[in-house]
């Protein structure tokens, strides 16, 4: 099976004052993760890069570590999470910090591309440090909540042995598999459909307020437009699975007119339209390569093409 899926339970099954975790990285997000911890009762100790960033946590009862060093050496699991894999290897590379781990867990929370999950589990492999990835998909106000969602891969059993602790965060956990690039890659891909939507709702914003239309205006429409997306998105997914590239109700011809109007209207007023004439300029290649009667999604082919 390519991957095991394990639903969080209600329980975090952690006694209050049992546990003990270590929280690296004390930016919104390692702040959020730290905090939760304390609310579930677990022994929290953290460690941020630039000091004083653990006062509010310190007040709270977690221990704030002098170094990193000192930090991963009061638990047998440390989450990481700072900017990127450049950082968590900046941290966990220095000389103490990786003996003082040997024969620990990191779970690495940060963001970042497959490749910087798999260099450094070879990193920490090396080292005789056990590691998991893991990614975020959720912000920092669902942590400790039902809300927040949680993936990781690398070893299955590492992921269960500390699954008690990772628990103590609520939301849902899911072990995504054992190729530790993994989370990362389901990561980037979830990024990648958040920040271009998002993209096209600050360009969509910037049009019609040239055309009159407040943003308050415009968002109740906006919200109609993403709630459609859910199930256009399966469809096309199980379509470019299956091979599947009909586009009977809404063919590519008809999409490419449609982005050319959006363009045009957004020159017009001076607004640049670079994004959405990228959009055009590949729905046009898919077409011109014969595929003008088909579905949006095969641009999702053509773009994995050699
Ligand atoms: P940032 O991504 O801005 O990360 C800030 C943290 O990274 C701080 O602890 C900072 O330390 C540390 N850092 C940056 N550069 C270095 C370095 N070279 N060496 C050591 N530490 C460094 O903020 P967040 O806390 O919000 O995000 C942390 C991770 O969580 C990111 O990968 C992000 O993508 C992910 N995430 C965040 C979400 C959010 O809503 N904020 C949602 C989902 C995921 P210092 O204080 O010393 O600068």
């Amino acid at each position: 099976m390519q991957h095991s899926e394990t639903e969080t339970e209600s329980q975090t099954g952690i006694e209050a004052g049992t546990g003990s975790v270590t929280v690296l990285g004390l930016g919104p997000m390692g702040r959020a993760l730290a905090s939760a911890f304390l609310d579930a009762g677990l022994r929290t100790t953290v460690w941020n890069r630039t000091p004083g960033r653990d006062r509010e946590l310190v007040a709270r009862g977690a221990r704030g570590a002098a170094s990193a060093a000192e930090a991963v050496t009061a638990s047998e699991l440390t989450v990481v999470c700072v900017v990127n894999y450049g950082a968590v290897e900046g941290i966990l590379r220095d000389g103490p910090v990786a003996d003082a781990l040997k024969g620990r867990t990191v779970v690495n929370l940060s963001s970042g591309a497959p490749e910087g999950a798999r260099g450094t589990a070879d990193w920490a492999a090396a080292h005789g440090i056990r590691f998991l990835d893991g990614a975020i998909m959720t912000p920092t106000t669902t942590i400790g909540t039902p809300a927040g969602v949680f993936l990781y891969a690398g070893p299955e059993d590492l992921y269960r042995e500390h699954r008690p602790v990772l628990d103590a965060l609520n939301g849902t956990h899911t072990h995504l598999g054992e190729e530790i690039g993994r989370a990362a890659a389901y990561d980037i891909a979830l990024l990648d459909i958040f920040w271009t939507a998002s993209a096209g709702f600050a360009h969509a914003l910037a049009v019609a307020r040239a055309e009159g239309i407040t943003g308050r205006e415009l968002t109740p429409y906006a919200q109609g437009i993403a709630a459609i997306l859910p199930p256009i998105f399966e469809g096309w997914a199980a379509n470019l699975d299956d091979g599947d590239f009909s586009g009977e109700d809404n063919p590519l011809t008809s999409a490419v007119s449609s982005m050319a109007h959006i363009a045009e209207t957004s020159e017009a007023h001076g607004i640049d339209a670079s994004l959405m004439r990228a959009v055009e300029a590949g729905a046009r290649r898919t077409v011109e390569l014969g595929h003008g009667t088909d579905g949006f999604h095969r641009i999702a082919e053509v773009l994995g093409r050699d």
